[in-house]
């Protein structure tokens, strides 16, 4: 591959850099010096695929304002109440995308996001494809939009780099202890717990949130632990308890996995208003 011609003094009269500028998403820049960074780096980024399991261009619970949220492809855990399990297989069938690609579909938006707006990466779970999420963070921050991720804090590696480019973590709090934390998702806690070491390195900015299941963790001792458990997370903004819906049930029966909570009725919604006052005292 052709390299730049680094000691150009003006680099829009470079050749190959106004070809490439042609497919690339960084060619409205003002600073010669960083569309020449960038480019280099936009070069490299075109090797990163992302898979996306689906898209929502105008989404309003995600974080604030309104957002693009992409819904990441793959998830570890097995949470009895997800209501997305089409993203659980990594290897299923996804859009896929480069961040270069992505970062221009979703600055079509930026109009509509308007201050408080921005991008959220929700899933399946996010941290999984940690050099696209970054790569796109990146180029998100770069094109001055707020950056979310709606996460359960469960990846393999680079977790660190995430966070770099994210204003705001989301976190899902399946449980406050392992014993729980299992019944729940299946897995141990360890993972969550290093997530939790790394985002507390970090300046980013936490809403936590948990779903409210009856007859799982509807108690007010369950409500009580998850407002301890917060103390020791930095820069928490808020915490949501979020209603348990049979919304996804009919997605299990079309992917022909067993449903574990079929007798399990939804959140009442007077009772979770009752339980989230108890994080307020
Ligand atoms: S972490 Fe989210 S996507 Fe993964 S199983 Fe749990 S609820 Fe579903």
């Amino acid at each position: 591959m052709k390299k730049f011609d680094l000691q150009a003094k003006n680099v829009k009269n470079c050749k190959i850099f106004k070809k490439r500028c042609e497919n690339n998403t960084l060619f409205n820049e003002k600073s010669d010096t960083l569309l020449l960074t960038k480019f280099r780096n936009g070069d490299k980024m075109r090797d990163i695929i992302g898979c996306i399991s689906s898209i929502e261009t105008m989404g309003t619970v995600d974080g604030p304002g309104v957002r693009y949220v992409l819904f990441m492809q793959g998830c570890n855990l097995r949470c009895k109440y997800c209501h997305n399990p089409e993203t659980w297989a990594k290897d299923s069938k996804c859009l896929k995308s480069t961040p270069g690609t992505m970062v221009r579909k979703i600055l079509r938006y930026k109009s509509y996001m308007g201050k408080d707006g921005g991008i959220t990466i929700s899933g399946g779970e996010p941290l999984l494809q940690p050099e696209f999420v970054t790569a796109l963070l990146k180029l998100c921050k770069f094109h001055g939009l707020h950056t979310a991720i709606d996460t359960a804090g469960v990846g393999e590696e680079h977790i660190g780099d995430i966070l770099n480019y994210t204003d705001l973590v989301i976190l899902d709090i399946k449980a406050t202890n392992e014993v729980n934390y299992r019944k729940i998702t299946g897995f141990s806690m360890d993972k969550f717990n290093s997530f939790l070491k790394i985002l507390d390195t970090k300046p980013c900015k936490v809403w936590l949130r948990q779903v409210i299941v009856p007859g799982i963790n509807d108690t007010e001792e369950n409500i009580l632990s998850l407002k301890e458990f917060a103390k020791n997370i930095k820069n928490v903004e808020k915490i949501e308890l979020l209603p348990y819906k049979t919304l996804g049930i009919s997605k299990y029966e079309k992917l022909g996995i067993p449903y574990q909570l079929k007798d399990v009725p939804e959140m009442d919604e007077e009772k979770l208003e009752k339980l989230q006052k108890l994080l307020k005292k």
